[in-house]
């Protein structure tokens, strides 16, 4: 069985404890790779070799430009490696190799885009209204940026923190999430490759009491950038506030996908299916309530059943699957003991509700696609994040009974719209409380714009520029051409 290690400061180090834990392939069962067990003493370490690094002339005196050089080379390795980089994660979380391999094609361009920010940040010159006063700002890099991340799509999720990071001048210490970390420590061994000093660039594994916790309350810690569940992702936020650090924070969702009755029906069958059966539900993005109009409904539930009925489901390292397996036996536990609350707080059961199991499913946790009608908005199965193929369908008359719906909700991730109308697709943008709408198309991610959350899905954005500034404080300079100050014991 294979072995990882920690990276730390460019090398692989032994877990202190000497402790190691099995990781598993979702499908088979099997578990193919040892992970180092970390604990508080690497936490620490690695800190503080990311701290000596962002402090040692080898990071901090290149320039921005050559951070981005840096940061091509490993845009370039990745996609030298996309095919290796997907087998690895596709085996370690069961996610749909079609998905992987562009979500890891992606990653590279993430790295591209960011190279290409990194010395395209600049400060302004600033109007000061004294006489005999230049003042400027300019953009710095915080220190060491803690990243924590989940086992959904770990490749995407580490580089949405990583890029911007590198780009803006930090280093990064990344603790991936105990069930995904094979293809984060692949990554950190192509970024030694390219040639990332030493300490740039570490990842320390383990659970997140043992190291996540550790690595955000380090004092050297000055920035951390988490992505998993609201309930982890408000311990770190109140960790994090202990030591005054900043954060972001993408967290999860309950975003609703509204379907008007003028929609393209066959457009927004897709939109439905791609929000709820993509990734076999397992997106913080998920469109897992599907609001649709009276006029449509039951329309709309007949066909999207039908193609649910037909999804091919079973082995993820086949092209031609639909849905796979349920990552984490705990996550596929979750989800059958949710279903089992839908039905007792009185929705519907359309189709699906049941774990399968069977030659075509390996020693997978499955769950069939599931779809429950005559689900309330108040009701557990509509507010809480399932996290698996469940969609819970809700009924509305109109555009204000939809936005009202839409909000009434802990979650403001984001939002799907389908309609022909643009009158009603702006009245539902403007007033929907999240941090993406999508109007005629669903689960649309690019590097170039923010992605993030309102209310309880997160703090902070990733993507784009605005991503680069989460990484960056500001520092004005005040410079006076007339050394004789006036009375110095008066604020000037
Ligand atoms: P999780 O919150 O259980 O774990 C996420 C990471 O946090 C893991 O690495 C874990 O080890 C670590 N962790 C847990 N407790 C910690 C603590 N006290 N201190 C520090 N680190 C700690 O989430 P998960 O189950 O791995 O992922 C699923 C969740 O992630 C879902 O809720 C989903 O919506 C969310 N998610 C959000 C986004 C987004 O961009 N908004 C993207 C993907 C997933």
């Amino acid at each position: 069985m294979q072995r990882y290690q920690h990276f730390i400061g460019g090398e692989w180090v032994e877990p202190s404890s000497g402790e190691w834990f099995e990781t598993t392939e979702p499908f088979s069962g099997h578990a193919w790779a040892e992970i180092a067990k970390g604990n508080e003493r690497d936490a620490n370490r690695a800190v503080e070799v990311a701290h000596e690094a962002f402090l040692s002339p080898e990071w901090s005196s290149l320039t921005a430009t050559q951070r981005g050089a840096l940061m091509r080379k490993l845009a370039g390795l990745i996609e030298a490696n996309v095919e290796r980089l997907g087998m690895i994660e596709q085996r370690d979380n069961g996610k749909l190799i079609a998905e992987v391999a562009g979500q890891v094609r992606n990653v590279a361009q993430w790295f591209y885009y960011y190279a290409g920010l990194a010395d395209k940040i600049g400060g302004e010159v600033v109007p000061i209204n004294k006489a005999d006063v230049f003042n400027y700002t300019k953009y710095e890099p915080l220190g060491v940026v803690v990243a924590i991340t989940p086992w959904n799509s770990p490749l995407a999720l580490t580089t949405w923190k990583m890029a911007p990071a590198l780009a803006a001048g930090n280093t990064i210490v990344i603790k991936p999430s105990e069930y995904t970390s094979a293809s984060i420590l692949e990554l950190a061994k192509l970024a030694h490759e390219a040639g990332f000093p030493k300490g740039v660039v570490n990842v320390v594994t383990g659970f997140g009491q043992d190291v996540g916790e550790p690595l955000v309350r380090h004092p050297l810690t000055a920035k951390v950038a988490f992505t998993g569940g609201d309930i982890g992702g408000q311990k770190v936020n109140e960790a994090a506030a202990s030591g005054l650090k900043k954060v972001t924070l993408e967290l999860g969702g309950k975003s609703p996908n509204i379907v008007f009755d003028d929609a393209d029906i066959e457009q927004a069958l897709k939109g439905a299916v791609a929000g709820i059966f993509g990734a076999s539900g397992q997106t913080c993005m998920a469109g897992s309530r599907l609001l649709l109009q009276d006029g449509i409904h039951d329309e709309f539930v007949e066909k999207l059943k039908a193609i649910v009925e037909t999804a091919k489901i079973g082995d993820p390292s086949l092209y031609e699957t639909q849905i796979g397996p349920i990552a984490t036996r705990a996550q596929h536990e979750k989800i059958l003991r949710m279903i089992e609350m839908g039905k007792q707080e009185g929705a519907n059961l359309v189709c699906g509700g049941k774990a399968l199991s069977g030659p075509e499913f390996g020693q997978g946790q499955f769950v069939e696609p599931t779809i429950f009608t005559g689900v309330r908005n108040d009701m557990k199965i509509a507010q809480q994040e399932v996290f698996g193929p469940v969609v819970s369908v809700i009924r509305f008359r109109d555009a204000e009974e939809a936005v009202k719906i839409a909000n009434d909700i802990d979650f403001g991730l984001a939002a799907g719209v389908w309609t022909r109308d643009l009158h009603r697709a702006f009245y539902c943008v403007d007033r929907i409380r999240a941090g993406t709408v999508w109007v005629n198309n669903y689960r649309s991610t690019s590097f170039t714009t923010p992605f993030g959350g309102y209310k309880r899905s997160g703090i902070g954005r990733e993507g784009g520029v605005e991503a680069m500034k989460e990484y960056l404080q500001t520092k004005s300079v005040w410079i006076t051409t007339d050394p004789n100050r006036a009375n110095p014991f008066v604020l000037g």
